[in-house]
């Protein structure tokens, strides 16, 4: 099903059915003009003192504040996610970004000195972090406002110019935060926005662009790589994930019970880094599902803007398809002997993207369930008996985005989060790492390629390198320049003997 008419993107609301204001579609041509526009402003914008760029910056930050309700109501509209959810993982998880890395870029990206450990003598060097141009942003659906806006505000405060793509499931978030960053006093051009589907996507990165921040599945991820391979221009690839909690036998079950309920359930299972895969140790394991389910139970799913005096927590699911998949991958595991101990069916009576949270026991690796991303409120449960077993079970996908372990022995648990293969490991918690901007946040293995949030890293991958070689006033040089002589070959034959000798230790 298209929700691409006559040039327009018509989507509706996936809590109320309501229909969304329709969004023009970019025509593919008209995009390489948006990165033409953006570039000419980046120009602009990279010449700017700190001081004077930190000022706008901030400016964007007060007036997002000002506007933080509307914002929320806009990523709620969009995309069925509760209110609270749109506040504090969406609004105000990026309003901290701006102040973070609008304080910080400057001290971030100053030139860094790099010493030479053999020819100090007679050179010093340091590394200029210059802006890579305009940063082409192509964004899912699940976090429309937060996933692409971490990345604007990291390209802009590494004086880039950004263009985004949001998708078509949800851009009109996006659309809000350039009107909302424009009229704080941005120049406009320096964050383009196009709009459209996969094909427009595409266009952005065959546009001129000159960097690509991806975030998506695996599947997308891989033509992204490629288009980006056939212009080789760098991207960095923020993909799926299937990520385990381990549950070691000394846990306060209740507590952790809750935090595992809110780790899969939150954003409706629609988080990169949702639990998909819970672990527990054999010793404890019936009596967590009981814990598991009976809070399952007590879960309120409606209206996500249902009042502050009574809210639910959790909303609808964002896209029609992705409960196709849920259904597919319940069935799945029916089908091959899986027991469904809470939830299971769509909520029809409150609307058909509503799906109750779901709690999945006797899992086996067969099901797709246990294998596949779903995306989805579903919580597939199984039990292991030594660490070893959690940690063979845990690493034996090709995904590697977050895991955690819960242990009443924070040691313990770093024993094991240190044997996991995933781009973060959360001991006692569930993924609210995505919110400490100086946390590097990207996945091994398929779950993505490179760095870009956060922190000083992140900052810098955004940004070219200049390597400075400078020499010293120094009355010698290198034996090295033509013509080459006997007496020079001697003095590096001696270096390399030197290289080989106790001494190079100090060197
Ligand atoms: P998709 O891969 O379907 O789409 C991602 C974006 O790519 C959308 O804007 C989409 O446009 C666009 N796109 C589609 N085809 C192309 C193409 N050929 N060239 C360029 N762009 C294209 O992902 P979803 O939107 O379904 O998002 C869910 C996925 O994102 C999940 O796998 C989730 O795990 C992952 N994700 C990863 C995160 C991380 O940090 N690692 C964070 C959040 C989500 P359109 O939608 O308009 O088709």
């Amino acid at each position: 099903m298209s929700n691409i008419v006559d040039g327009e993107i018509r989507n509706t609301e996936p809590a109320s059915g309501r229909p969304l204001p329709p969004v023009r579609v970019t025509p593919t041509e008209d995009v390489r003009d948006v990165v033409v526009r953006a570039r000419r402003a980046q120009g602009r914008w990279a010449t700017l003192d700190w001081s004077d760029r930190r000022k706008r910056l901030l400016a964007f930050r007060d007036a997002l504040n000002d506007r933080a309700e509307e914002m929320a109501e806009s990523i709620s509209r969009e995309s069925g996610k509760v209110h609270f959810e749109s506040l504090v993982w969406e609004v105000v998880n990026i309003l901290d970004s701006v102040h973070f890395f609008g304080t910080r870029a400057e001290k971030f990206l100053q030139d860094q000195r790099v010493p030479h450990h053999f020819l100090g003598v007679l050179k010093r060097g340091y590394v200029r972090f210059e802006p890579r141009g305009v940063v082409g942003i192509i964004a899912p659906w699940n976090f429309p406002f937060m996933l692409a806006m971490s990345d604007v505000v990291m390209a802009l405060a590494a004086r880039n110019a950004v263009v985004v793509k949001p998708s078509e499931w949800a851009p009109h978030s996006i659309l809000l935060a350039r009107d909302i960053m424009a009229a704080s006093g941005i120049d406009p051009d320096l964050f383009g926005v196009v709009t459209g589907a996969g094909d427009v996507g595409q266009a952005l990165i065959e546009g001129g662009v000159d960097m690509i921040v991806f975030t998506g599945s695996v599947a997308t991820g891989r033509k992204v790589a490629a288009a980006c391979g056939e212009r080789l221009i760098p991207y960095v690839a923020e993909l799926g994930g299937k990520d385990a909690a381990i549950v070691l036998a000394d846990v306060d079950i209740p507590k952790v019970a809750d935090q595992v309920v809110h780790g899969a359930f939150s954003a409706c299972g629609q988080a990169c880094a949702s639990f998909e895969r819970v672990l527990v140790h054999a010793s404890i394991h019936d009596e967590f599902v009981r814990a598991v389910v009976e809070r399952t139970g007590r879960l309120r799913q409606g209206d996500p803007f249902s009042s502050s005096d009574d809210p639910v927590d959790l909303g609808a699911m964002t896209v029609p398809s992705q409960v196709a998949v849920v259904e597919r991958h319940l069935a799945d595991a029916k089908a091959k002997g899986a027991h469904i101990a809470i939830g299971g069916t769509r909520r029809n009576d409150l609307g058909e993207r509503f799906f109750e949270p779901t709690v999945i026991v006797n899992v086996t690796d067969s099901m797709l369930c246990w294998t596949r991303e779903t995306f989805g409120p579903t919580m597939p449960v199984r039990s292991f008996e030594t660490v070893d077993e959690a940690v063979e079970m845990a690493n034996a996908l090709d995904y590697g985005l977050n895991a955690s372990v819960f242990s009443s022995s924070v040691g313990r648990a770093e024993d094991v989060a240190n044997r996991l293969q995933a781009g973060a490991t959360v001991i006692n918690d569930f993924f609210f790492n995505q919110g400490v901007p100086e946390a590097p946040w990207g996945g091994w293995k398929q779950s993505g390629v490179g760095r870009v949030r956060y922190g000083r890293e992140g900052l810098r991958h955004l940004c070219e390198t200049r390597f400075v070689s400078v020499p010293r006033s120094v009355p010698f040089e290198l034996p090295l320049r033509f013509p080459y002589t006997a007496g020079k070959l001697r003095f590096w034959t001696a270096v390399r003997r030197f290289l080989k000798s106790p001494l190079s230790r100090w060197l």
